[in-house]
């Protein structure tokens, strides 16, 4: 049997090629964890995917940084499934229990063109890394009909650096998580004990490819990265290691979110403190960090964030 895998990613320049494609989902090592899935008969990776692109929802979005929606909203695409296991996840039901439906690819297609005509400032593609085949070959289509506006990749940062690559030339925005700095945080809450070094290793892969931060005439980001960081309660000294690591490694190069939403939405075991929203001094404290820093490319929330109205409303079956 062929090594599909290693003839993929250095044939990088075929990606959009048919045979390609089928084949990287034929023994999946889309993401970090390389379970080798063959999701194109029948099986399902870790991350709970199979052949085809399930989706809870794609609708304008109006919570994001002010500017990735603007006044418009974000053209927001929620792929259901996730390769991360995060015990706090605020959308456990899309990205455990598989919430969604299916769609095929030139669903897609054509749900990124439904965005764009409701004036979405972008299509804001979230939690997608186990379809990026699909994706890219939606993107293409999409753009032979017409699409125009930026693409985002809203990941949680637990990324391939090969897979990003694969998106180059399709993705203008990253928007990657970074949760943890210390791994052993990344085993117990999210179980991925390679989490921070993969992360960081993505995320330096994103900069290279789209540069620094670049903004139309209304403030919207047309190319750039944005890390996110959501606090959670009990890891400020976890969270300050963070800021302290993107102001060393990038400065003003790239845009910063802290976010302070974190939202208990069930018990959780192992960890008490998880069961309390944040306390608003230790976000204080992080938002004193980064103005020492001299970060000033970061967008900061008040308390009122920290409600699940935030959280939005998703539509399927469950598998
Ligand atoms: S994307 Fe899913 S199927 Fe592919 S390697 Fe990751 S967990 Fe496995």
């Amino acid at each position: 049997m062929k090594d599909t895998t290693q003839f993929m990613y250095s044939l990088s320049s075929l990606r959009n090629d048919r045979w390609i494609m089928d084949n990287i989902l034929e023994r999946c090592t889309l993401c970090p964890r390389r379970c080798g899935a063959d999701r194109l008969n029948g099986k399902y990776g870790f991350c709970g995917a199979g052949s085809e692109v399930r989706i809870a929802g794609a609708s304008l979005h109006m919570w994001e940084e002010p500017c990735i929606s603007g006044k418009e909203g974000s053209g927001t695409v929620f792929f259901s499934n996730c390769t991360l296991k995060c015990v706090f996840c605020q959308n456990y039901d899309v990205s455990t229990n598989s919430l969604g439906y299916n769609v095929s690819v030139d669903e897609l297609s054509q749900a990124f063109l439904d965005l764009q005509g409701k004036k979405a400032n972008n299509i804001n593609l979230v939690t997608p890394t186990h379809y990026v085949p699909q994706i890219i070959e939606a993107i293409e289509t999409a753009r032979e009909k017409g699409l125009v506006i930026p693409i985002v990749y809203n990941t949680s940062g637990y990324e391939n650096v090969e897979t990003i690559k694969m998106l180059d030339g399709y993705i203008d925005i990253y928007m990657p998580d970074l949760k943890y700095y210390d791994n052993k945080f990344a085993a117990k809450f999210s179980g991925a004990a390679d989490y921070s070094d993969v992360a960081m290793a993505a995320i330096d892969a994103m900069y290279r490819q789209v540069g620094k931060p670049v903004f139309d005439s209304r403030g919207m980001m047309k190319r750039g990265v944005l890390i996110r960081h959501l606090m959670l309660p009990g890891l400020l000294r976890d969270s300050i290691h963070i800021i302290d690591y993107i102001s060393k490694t990038y400065g003003n190069n790239v845009y910063f979110s802290l976010m302070s939403q974190y939202t208990p939405l069930r018990h959780i075991e192992g960890s008490e403190a998880l069961n309390h929203k944040l306390d608003f001094k230790y976000y204080n404290f992080a938002v004193d960090r980064c103005i020492e820093n001299g970060l000033e490319n970061v967008y900061v929330q008040n308390e009122e964030a920290a409600s699940e109205s935030f959280i939005p409303q998703f539509y399927g079956n469950k598998m």
